[in-house]
């Protein structure tokens, strides 16, 4: 019998599994894919291109990740951020330096005015309790739309401030608590770092892709991950638990599980979870997004002043697009973000006609150069069957008021990680590992 099982083999998992193998203590990590990483996923090509299908930024604050960095010997680079900015809005296509978009005044006055206040309102948030803010059940009946109704007087202020707020959360400001988008924004620092390049949380991409980090890590226990291992049971048993998949059965005194909370749902639990447990569970969906990636020889658009960065209302499948070339300039990559129902729409369409649609918005962006890529890809996990959905599951109203830190609490001696049980970085791989890193300390404490 192991001491430990881990349930996935994404980086919360993972970084379960190097404290507890550092402590001398046996695991096992059953994993339903055939590869490690889960959320990030470095696609490979073979004319050696890779391009980053999933998680794939860093930033300032997400400390863990630049210490694994280091321990790892994995390198890192700036994400570039030279040069003009695109916004296409209203029929417009328009160019502006820095981080404050062209717009007539009023729309900036209300957009600072709104992003202040939410900066201020998240200020107080305690991510640890946060239902215990004495707004905290005003905030939570309400959802992010509801105030950026209240507070967007202009109507271009709210388209702005929605693409950003979309592109953060990968789901529409109505279908997240306002209590949860003000723990989230407070849980990464503030609202501009989970926003921005510089300084933010966008800042550095790993070389050679993310999943380079995540197999550095796995490098050392690769023969304790069990692959195409999917759990549909979890048995308590007199000394530990019974843990069950299609064809295999492993014994293990305590059990992390590290996956999305709404394929914990599809497991079978004996005795059953807790009626408030399964009750959250049932109410969590993951945010919506595909990434779509033009590939090109060289990134031209720099040559021409550009950072590769646009901002687009709903006149583009694209909330966001943004430089994400390879150091050294080795190829040029745009990525493009689609959201939510503007992603459900994309991806509608079959592949030569969603190339098409990115190649016209890029041509009326950068010029005719942009018409002439390498190749187009795209991806979304959306309908994978072991992440239903990205970045991650996010509240709706009223659930923080109602059931609290139920996600991230033990039940039956059932340890809970994934990055949704992180109150830092919440969403995010640092959260992902902070809960792994927390989970195996748990499980440690538990077994001596
Ligand atoms: C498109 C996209 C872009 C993103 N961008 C960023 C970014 O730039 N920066 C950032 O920090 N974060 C980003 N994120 C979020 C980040 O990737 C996730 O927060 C993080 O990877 C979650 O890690 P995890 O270990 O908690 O969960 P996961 O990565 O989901 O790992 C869970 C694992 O469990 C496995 N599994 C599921 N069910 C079962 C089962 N029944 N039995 C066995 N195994 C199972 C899955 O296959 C998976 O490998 C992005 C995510 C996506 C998808």
């Amino acid at each position: 019998m192991k001491d430990v099982i881990i349930i996935g083999a994404g980086f919360s998992g993972l970084a379960a599994a190097r404290i507890l193998q550092a402590q001398n203590v046996s695991f096992s990590i059953l994993e339903a894919r055939d590869r490690i990483g889960g959320r990030v996923y470095t696609k490979r090509f073979e004319n050696g291109k890779y391009l980053d299908f999933g998680g794939q930024w860093i930033g300032p604050g997400q400390d863990r990740m630049y210490e694994l960095c280091s321990e790892y010997g994995v390198g890192y680079y700036d994400t570039y951020n030279e040069g003009k900015h695109i916004l296409d809005l209203n029929g417009k296509i328009k160019k502006y330096k820095g981080l404050i978009p062209k717009l007539d005044i009023i729309s900036l006055v209300n957009l600072d005015w709104v992003m202040r206040k939410l900066e201020r309102m998240a200020k107080n948030i305690d991510c640890s309790k946060p239902w215990t803010h004495p707004k905290a059940a005003k905030w939570d009946e309400m959802t992010l739309q509801d105030f950026l109704y209240k507070n967007c007087i202009s109507k271009t202020c709210m388209k702005v401030i929605t693409l950003a707020l979309e592109t953060v959360f990968a789901s529409k400001p109505h279908d997240i608590s306002l209590l949860h988008a003000l723990f989230y924004f407070k849980s990464g620092r503030d609202l501009n770092t989970l926003i921005n390049i510089k300084d933010g949380a966008q800042q550095h991409r790993i070389e050679g892709g993310m999943q380079t980090l995540a197999e550095k890590i796995a490098a050392k226990f690769t023969d304790h991950i069990f692959f195409n291992h999917a759990v549909k049971e979890v048995e308590k048993t007199v000394d530990g638990f019974c843990v069950k998949g299609g064809d295999f059965q492993i014994q293990g005194k305590k059990v992390i599980i590290a996956i999305p909370p709404p394929l914990t749902r599809e497991i079978q639990f004996a005795p059953k979870l807790s009626v408030t447990k399964m009750g959250l569970l049932q109410k969590l969906e993951m945010g919506k997004v595909g990434k779509c990636f033009m590939v090109y020889h060289k990134p031209f658009w720099r040559k021409g002043g550009f950072s590769g960065q646009a901002f687009a209302d709903e006149n583009s499948p694209f909330q966001s697009i943004f430089d994400s070339s390879p150091k050294n300039e080795e190829y040029g990559v745009i990525l493009g973000f689609t959201i939510a129902d503007r992603s459900v729409g994309f991806f509608q369409h079959d592949k030569k006609k969603r190339e098409t649609l990115m190649l016209e918005k890029l041509v009326s962006y950068f010029g005719e150069q942009a018409a002439d890529p390498v190749f187009y890809e795209d991806f979304t996990m959306t309908d994978e069957a072991w992440s239903k959905g990205c970045y991650a599951a996010l509240y709706p109203k009223a659930i923080w008021i109602e059931y609290k830190n139920t996600l991230s609490e033990s039940e039956n001696s059932i340890i809970w990680a994934g990055t949704e049980t992180s109150t830092e970085w919440f969403g995010y791989i640092e959260g992902a590992v902070r809960a792994g890193e927390r989970a195996a300390n748990e499980a440690i404490k538990t077994l001596i």
